[in-house]
């Protein structure tokens, strides 16, 4: 295949940043699902594409898991400061069937997804459903800004669960996933606040809707600091407090909550690598830990209830290095010390 000749133009690279913004701007919104399927092709071609992916198939089935994922942490009723708790709302009129859906499996699995995913015939019956309504919903819709139709992402067959993904399209969404993310999520939570104005005022939506999921897992760390024998996993000194979780791959880069990105550091080294990649050193020790301790880990995550796949993760790890690479960006090293990407993360995780 000719790599070169799939790379769309920087022309067509604006292009479609113009047209997720006009989506954005000027569709129509009865329910939030266009956001939920926008975000969740986003991270299709984050997680099964690479960036010489030229067109690329998939039915809605593909996509059902992460728009599940999406209004999962949104099901959790909403606490208004006067007293109100309820969900909120995410469409005019009746909750909109699949969250309804989610809201009922919620209460019935005690929140977690990950119950939900072990009975297998009530997540399968789940997903069928999330898939036929996005064929049937947003899919045909998406791309309707006012009563113009820009099919740039995809092409319409009539109503179906078949997606073609255009020329360039995979690549883009790799190349700006955190620019489009922000852009989705400031509209959705705008369109949130308008359809729950009565309950919410001007709390904290954000971290709301979108924030890390990463509140009640005592049993975690627990987990981890016997396998990092209680020792910060960045500078590897002694953790006299509790440590905290920390996300190798920073929450604000990639939303990745699967069980293997956690790691147990000082809050102090957490708290100076906020949102940079780990530098070489951490990343080789990351993979010796996930391969070391490989069983250990699955059986906790499965005791605990957390959702992990190494594979999954490992490739959202190589896209971010890869990312990082393009920008030249600063990787941490230590507190007040980062250090600029080279090619050696290369040799640590096969790329
Ligand atoms: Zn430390």
């Amino acid at each position: 295949m000719e790599i070169a000749m799939s790379i769309p133009s920087a022309e067509e690279q604006l292009k479609f940043i113009t047209n997720i913004q006009r989506i954005l701007d000027e569709g129509s919104f009865v329910a939030t699902y266009k956001f939920a399927l926008l975000m969740s092709l986003a991270d299709y071609a984050i997680k099964s594409g690479n960036d010489s992916a030229d067109h690329c198939q998939l039915t809605t089935h593909d996509i059902a898991e992460s728009f599940v994922e999406y209004y999962w942490r949104q099901a959790i009723p909403y606490a208004h400061h006067k007293g109100t708790v309820r969900v909120l709302k995410q469409g005019t009129g009746l909750q909109p069937v699949v969250i309804s859906r989610i809201i009922e499996l919620h209460q019935q699995f005690q929140g977690s997804l990950a119950a939900v995913r072990k009975n297998h015939r009530v997540w399968r019956t789940l997903l069928s459903k999330v898939a036929s309504t996005i064929g049937q919903m947003p899919l045909w819709k998406l791309q309707m800004v006012g009563r113009t139709f820009i099919p740039f992402l995809y092409d319409q067959h009539g109503s179906g669960n078949l997606i073609n993904l255009k020329h360039g399209v995979v690549f883009c969404f790799r190349r700006f996933y955190d620019l489009i993310r922000n852009l989705v999520q400031s509209t959705w939570i705008r369109h949130v606040r308008m359809l729950n104005v009565e309950i919410i005022g001007e709390s904290d939506l954000a971290e709301f809707l979108f924030g890390s999921e990463r509140s009640v897992l005592p049993g975690l760390r627990a987990m981890l600091r016997d396998i990092q024998a209680n020792e910060c996993f960045y500078c590897n000194t002694q953790l006299r407090e509790g440590g905290d979780i920390d996300h190798f791959v920073p929450w604000s880069r990639y939303p990745l909550d699967l069980g293997h990105n956690f790691v147990l550091a000082h809050a102090t080294c957490n708290r100076s690598k906020r949102a940079f990649l780990a530098a070489p050193c951490h990343l080789e020790n990351w993979c010796k830990r996930n391969q070391l301790h490989g069983n250990i880990l699955r059986q906790e995550f499965d005791t605990l209830r957390i959702n992990h796949n190494l594979e999954a993760t490992e490739k959202i790890v190589v896209w971010l290095y890869s990312q990082a690479e393009v920008s030249g960006a600063s990787l941490w090293l230590r507190k007040d010390d980062v250090t600029p990407i080279d090619l050696s993360w290369r040799n640590i995780l096969v790329v």
